[in-house]
């Protein structure tokens, strides 16, 4: 037993465990710190992997019959760092961003005591951080903090799902005895992420239902359309739960108008004698820049440039209203600084939790004793980690300014990508440029062919099929060489209309998502060399098989 006993922290905390356990860190921290290069965007060389590669990992492993040591151990893991992408300068491809240090200490603070989130007698550190974190978030969108409430949960996704389920309740309270009804509909703009398709699939509303509102020209969602959706819907007989605001879409950072949303929601209520149809502002990625909800642009203290303030403020003038949705997100692990999974989902009304509550009956080990008064029964989750300690860490550690500056780069170096590309790439034109944020879309064109022709709906279906496929190669060309600038990419940044066919046609762009706190207004150049070599290994490609 003694030496199984070893292999946990010390129960009475002497110093030989202590350094045994601190040994084991410095060694796997001193062998990432090898593996580092600013120019690379990968631990050590790219590794990659064959379809074979997990079919022999099948085969080839199995539990060992005695325990292999902790050196052989530690070998393991930092074997596993080898070849991961690592989030330098050069790193921009989607929001998959670095863990910050008060992030991963606190991450390790939870793991630590590895409370139970539960429940606040097993989990207290994580129940207070919770508490001090949804109160802190809360006042910063300015929502009520003596009647908003939230908690932590499985991602953007957990969110959507969670006000999902919050919003059928809200309508119909006994759902959760008798099942959803049948005539039950979503409403989400074309951009929406699919966390909301999957969410809608899982209640059993199914996917019929997931009416998709078309975007517009700066691919929010389009308000004439979303009127007409709700009418249609609702003059056939069909009950609107939910609508998702998107505010700052995944691939073009498009800000749906939550209060337009809002307003129009109360109008049909009104006209219609409907119950209040639930609105969530899906903030995982933007919500962030709410940091600027209060900012004083007038003499603006971080002395951030003029085109920065200017695209500051035009993200302010959609974000300040997220506070109008009756729930919202944060994904810390995306624009928030801290390690996967931290999202934290905020209600304006927290007294709708009870609708989602268990009763005493229902919980026979946990809450609803005399002792502790933090029980989690209306989570979807039952154990959950306390990952608010983590969220807890970050934002003491970056304070509103921290905040700012980072998330004020990530617009200063999306401007200074676009005007370089405009300058040195003609052939790469940006597809989201009324939209500002830490993500740049962009699309090859040749043989005269652009972005304006495209979006105006005046090209026949193969063409844009046509240069869909050229983008797909283009992907190709920038997936090889990924290990020197990580660039992103999607297949469907947006839709487009065509001239001979009624079909929407999705639009494949490449990607700038600036997430690196070391990408700088300086690397761009560089980045921009590479996408030019990039561009000339693809022309040269196709050259080869047009003749
Ligand atoms: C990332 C994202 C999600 C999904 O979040 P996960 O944390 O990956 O579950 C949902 N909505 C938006 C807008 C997102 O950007």
């Amino acid at each position: 037993m003694k030496n199984i006993q070893q292999l946990f922290q010390s129960e009475d905390g002497n110093i030989t465990q202590r350094e045994q356990l601190l040994g084991f860190v410095e060694k796997i921290l001193t062998s990432m710190d090898s593996l580092k290069d600013p120019n690379k965007t990968m631990l050590g060389p790219i590794q990659e992997r064959s379809a074979n590669f997990y079919k022999e990992i099948m085969e080839d492993f199995e539990v060992p019959e005695e325990g292999r040591g902790m050196n052989q151990v530690v070998g393991e893991l930092t074997d596993l760092m080898k070849g991961h992408p690592y989030h330098t300068r050069n790193f921009v491809t989607n929001v998959l961003p670095m863990a910050s240090i008060p992030g991963v200490l606190g991450q390790l603070t939870n793991s630590l005591l590895n409370g139970n989130n539960l429940w606040d007698v097993y989990g207290p550190a994580a129940a207070e951080s919770e508490v001090k974190v949804i109160s802190m978030m809360s006042k910063l969108v300015g929502y009520d903090f003596t009647e908003s409430f939230g908690y932590t949960t499985w991602g953007g996704q957990g969110a959507v799902f969670s006000g999902l389920r919050m919003a059928i309740a809200k309508q119909f309270p006994h759902a959760k005895e008798e099942g959803v009804p049948n005539n039950l509909y979503c409403f989400a703009s074309e951009n929406a992420h699919y966390s909301l398709l999957k969410s809608v699939e899982a209640v059993g509303i199914g996917s019929n239902h997931l009416v998709r509102v078309k975007a517009g020209a700066d691919h929010s969602m389009d308000m004439e359309d979303l009127k007409m959706r709700l009418t249609e819907v609702i003059e056939k007989g069909g009950i609107p739960v939910y609508i998702v605001a998107t505010t700052g879409a995944t691939d073009n950072f498009a800000i749906d108008d939550v209060k337009a949303i809002k307003e129009m929601a109360t109008t049909f209520e009104e006209k219609y004698n409907l119950k209040p149809i639930h609105i969530h502002a899906d903030s995982a990625l933007g919500g962030f820049y709410a940091f600027f909800n209060d900012y004083d642009f007038a003499n603006n203290p971080l002395h951030f440039e003029r085109d920065v303030l200017v695209s500051l403020q035009n993200i302010r003038e959609r974000m300040q209203y997220i506070s109008l949705a009756d729930s919202l997100c944060f994904d810390f692990q995306k624009l928030g600084q801290t390690p996967y999974l931290t999202s934290l989902f905020l209600v304006k009304e927290g007294k709708y939790l009870g609708l989602l509550d268990l009763e005493d009956f229902d919980t026979p080990y946990v809450g609803n004793r005399g002792y502790g008064s933090y029980h989690t029964g209306y989570t979807l989750e039952c154990s959950r980690m306390g990952s608010s300690i983590a969220i807890y860490a970050a934002l003491l550690a970056f304070g509103k300014a921290g905040y700012q500056q980072l998330l004020a780069n990530y617009v200063r170096v999306n401007l200074v990508f676009r005007e370089q590309l405009a300058i040195r790439i003609p052939s790469l034109q940006v597809v989201n440029e009324p939209n500002i944020g830490p993500v740049t879309a962009y699309r090859y064109y040749s043989k005269g062919l652009n972005w304006q022709g495209e979006q105006s709906g005046s090209y026949m279906l193969a063409q844009v099929q046509e240069i869909n496929a050229l983008n797909a190669s283009l992907f190709e060309v920038l997936g090889k060489h990924r290990d020197d600038v990580f660039f992103g990419d999607t297949t469907r940044v947006c839709t487009v209309a065509v001239s001979d066919s009624d079909e929407l046609v999705p639009v494949a762009a490449a990607k700038f998502f600036s997430i690196s706190p070391y990408t700088e207004v300086e690397h761009i150049p560089a980045m921009i060399d590479s996408l030019q070599q990039s561009i000339d290994t693809l022309e040269a490609l196709h050259l080869e098989t047009v003749y």
